[in-house]
């Protein structure tokens, strides 16, 4: 399950270079070519999935355990005072690369991008908020 115009499947294959930090049956986790912080990691599913919405239940679950693993052993060896674990669908979302992919980003005070803010606050009334709320029950 491979699409043959996709950067990470080709990765995945070994076709295109990359700084891979850990590999199973499932998942190959390398490090992000333009990183938010020193240790930026992408989880990637071997098998080609575009998105939350498309991706194997399972496999989704065991990709948040792994994240969890990593998330630990990133921060024994790194140091970092904090951690982002950031999963993007759609490009009005931030997806630049349409195969399934976790963002593993310690954090670290004093560092360049300790600002880097991922939304701006909006304001919903109260109202408006019961409103969303009832919807999505
Ligand atoms: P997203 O914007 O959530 O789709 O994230 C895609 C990420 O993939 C970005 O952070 C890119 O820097 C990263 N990326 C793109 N091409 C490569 C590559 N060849 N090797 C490693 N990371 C890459
Ligand atoms: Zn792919």
């Amino acid at each position: 399950m491979r699409d043959e115009n996709c950067i990470f499947c080709k990765i995945i294959a070994g076709e295109i270079p990359s700084n891979t930090i850990y590999e199973d049956d499932d998942f190959k986790v390398i490090l992000d070519v333009s990183p938010a912080s020193k240790g930026h990691a992408l989880i990637l599913p071997k098998n080609h999935v575009a998105d939350i919405f498309t991706i194997d239940e399972d496999v989704a679950a065991k990709a948040m355990k792994l994240a969890k693993k990593l998330a630990t052993h990133m921060k024994e060896v790194l140091h970092c005072d904090g951690f982002n674990i950031l999963q993007n669908n759609g490009e009005v979302a931030g997806q630049t690369v349409f195969h399934f992919h976790m963002h593993l980003i310690p954090r670290y005070k004093n560092a360049k991008n300790d600002d880097m803010i991922l939304w701006n606050h909006l304001e919903f009334t109260p109202e408006e908020l019961a409103e969303i709320r009832d919807e999505l029950k």
